[in-house]
C-alpha cells in the first residue's frame, strides 16, 4: 500500500490525521502519534477507521483502538505488524512524520469506561488483554488514574515475552499511581530472568485465580484476537460472570 502522501482531501466523516511521531513500541509494533484537526475527543475504549489510498485509487481500510483519549487533536494509535497483513506492515515499518493518513472515528460505544460521577462508587473493573489488545485498556487504565478513581482496576495480560509488552511504562506508572493498576503478566513465550511464573497460554485456572471474583460484580474488558476474546469469554461464564457485565473487543484472527 503507498500513495498515502498524494491524499490531499478528506470525505465526508472522515479526518486527515498527519503523523506527528512514531515510535518503536515492541519487536513487531509501532505506536503512531496522529494530530488531527477537528477531532472531537474520544472516550477510553473507542477506536477508529484508517484508510489508505493507493495511487490507482485503491483503498484498504482497517479499525484501530486508540491508547488515548479525552478532548485535545492528539490521537496515539499502537499497531502490530501481521505478516502477510495488507495494511499493518505498511503502518508499523513504512509510516513516518508529516505522512497523512484519512481516519473515521470515535467509533464505538459498549467498549468504553467512563469515571463514575463525583462522589459515586464505581463497579470493580477487570481488564484482559491478548497481545495488542491491551490498546484500549490502556487508555482505560489511563482515565481512571487520571481521575484518581478509588474502583479497584486489575489488568490481566497475555504476550509473547517481557519485549512485547505495549505500553510498558504507562503501564508501570499506573501500577505506581495513587489509584493503582493491578498488572498481572502471562507470558506465553518466554518470562523475565529470573521469574519464576509459569510460561504459556492463559489457562481457565490461571484466569480463575487472576481476576476479580464474580461476587463482586466486575465489569470486565476483553480484548485481544478473536479467539483468545471467545476463549476468554468462555471461561468468564463459566466461573459466573454475568454476560451483560463482559464487555468484548474482537481484532480478528484465531
Ligand atoms: C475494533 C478493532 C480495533 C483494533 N485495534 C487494533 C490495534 O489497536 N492494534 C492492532 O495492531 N490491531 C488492531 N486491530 C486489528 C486491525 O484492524 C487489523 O485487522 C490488523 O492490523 C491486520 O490488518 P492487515 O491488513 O495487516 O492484515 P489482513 O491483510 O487484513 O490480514 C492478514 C491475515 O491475518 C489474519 N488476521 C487479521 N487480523 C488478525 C489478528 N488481530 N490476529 C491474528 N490474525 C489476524 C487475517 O485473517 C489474514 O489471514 C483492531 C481490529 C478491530 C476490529
Amino acid at each position: 500500500m503507498s500513495g498515502v502522501h498524494e491524499l490531499q482531501t478528506t470525505r465526508t466523516g472522515w479526518y486527515v490525521a498527519e503523523v506527528a511521531e512514531t515510535r518503536r513500541e515492541t519487536p513487531t509494533a509501532a505506536r503512531i502519534s496522529l494530530d488531527v484537526a477537528g477531532w472531537p475527543g474520544n472516550l477510553p475504549g473507542q477506536h477508529l477507521d484508517v484508510r489508505l489510498t493507493a495511487p490507482d485509487g485503491y483503498t484498504a481500510t482497517r479499525s484501530y483502538s486508540i491508547a488515548s483519549s479525552g478532548d485535545g487533536e492528539r490521537v496515539v494509535l499502537a499497531v502490530d505488524r501481521l505478516p502477510d497483513g495488507e495494511v499493518s506492515p505498511f503502518l508499523v515499518d513504512e509510516v513516518r512524520p508529516g505522512d497523512r493518513l484519512e481516519v473515521h472515528g470515535p467509533l464505538g460505544a459498549f467498549f468504553v469506561w467512563r469515571p463514575p460521577a463525583a462522589g459515586a462508587t464505581g463497579r470493580p473493573v477487570q481488564l484482559i488483554a491478548g497481545g495488542s489488545g491491551v490498546v484500549p485498556l490502556v487508555a482505560m487504565a489511563r482515565a481512571h488514574a487520571e481521575a484518581g478513581d478509588p474502583t479497584p482496576f486489575k489488568l490481566l495480560y497475555s504476550v509473547r515475552t517481557p519485549e512485547d509488552v505495549f505500553f510498558a511504562a504507562e503501564l508501570e506508572s499506573a501500577r505506581r499511581g495513587p489509584a493503582p493498576l493491578e498488572v498481572d503478566l502471562v507470558y506465553t513465550r518466554r518470562a523475565p530472568a529470573g521469574s519464576t511464573s509459569t510460561v504459556g497460554r492463559i489457562t481457565r485456572d490461571r484466569l480463575a485465580s487472576a481476576v476479580i471474583d464474580a461476587e463482586a460484580a466486575p465489569t470486565v474488558y476483553v480484548c485481544g484476537s478473536t479467539g483468545f476474546v471467545e476463549r476468554v469469554a468462555g471461561w468468564l461464564i463459566e466461573l459466573g460472570h454475568r454476560q451483560t457485565a463482559i464487555r468484548t473487543e474482537r481484532y480478528g484472527g484465531t
